[in-house]
């Protein structure tokens, strides 16, 4: 295998970590059913490379194979993220510091960026993500559509919130905009500042 395959990370904390915001359940779905089939997607697209490489399944459905890849790589990649974005609920969470400072540099203010990304979460069409991308010195806020639609590359993430049904619906049913505002509290702003640079 020249190609590295890829594992399911470990979460950074226990599946009832963010309890209320997210349920012991949905994370445990998340993690164990949702992520891992992102991982199993990844090397199911790099077995399926290696063997037409070698004159082997010459049948090899190229388009397919090359939606996959980038399907269930961002998809791991997104998670493995956004688990790392997260933790125990907090009252009045919010940045500090110099990602404080860039953050109202380039939106304004605190308040103003969290309308952008909440209004950029609330409306992806279908299933996705909203993000906030380092590009050069600047910010944005992205959505990205399913896991590799829309996004900008070279950008980096620093904050991401999941907003497939997978993500909220067994906590809040059809109601995506209560779990893009119940979102805030479970930010682990130290880890979004450790991303920027
Ligand atoms: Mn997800």
């Amino acid at each position: 295998m020249k190609h590295k395959r890829i594992e399911l990370p470990n979460l950074p904390y226990a599946y009832d970590a963010l309890e209320p915001v997210i349920s012991k359940k949905v994370m445990e779905l998340h993690h164990t059913r949702h992520h891992l089939a992102y991982v199993t997607g990844v090397n199911a697209a790099m077995d399926r490379l290696e063997k037409a490489r070698a004159g082997e399944g010459l049948d090899i459905d190229y388009k397919a194979t090359m939606r996959d890849l980038s399907f269930h790589m961002n998809g791991h990649k997104l998670h493995s993220i956004f688990w790392q974005n997260l933790q125990k609920s907090k009252k009045d969470n919010a940045p500090t510091g110099a990602l404080l400072a860039k953050i109202e540099e380039q939106f304004g203010s605190f308040e103003a960026f969290q309308a952008e990304f909440a209004g950029a979460a609330k409306t992806v069409e279908g299933s996705g993500w909203a993000a906030l991308v380092q590009e050069g010195d600047d910010l944005h806020v992205i959505q990205i559509q399913n896991q590799n639609l829309m996004t900008i590359v070279e950008t980096k993430p620093l904050l991401l919130i999941d907003v497939w049904e997978h993500a909220y619906y067994l906590d809040y049913f059809n109601d995506r905009g209560k779990w893009v505002d119940a979102f805030w509290s479970i930010i682990n702003w130290n880890d979004v500042a450790s991303r920027l640079s």
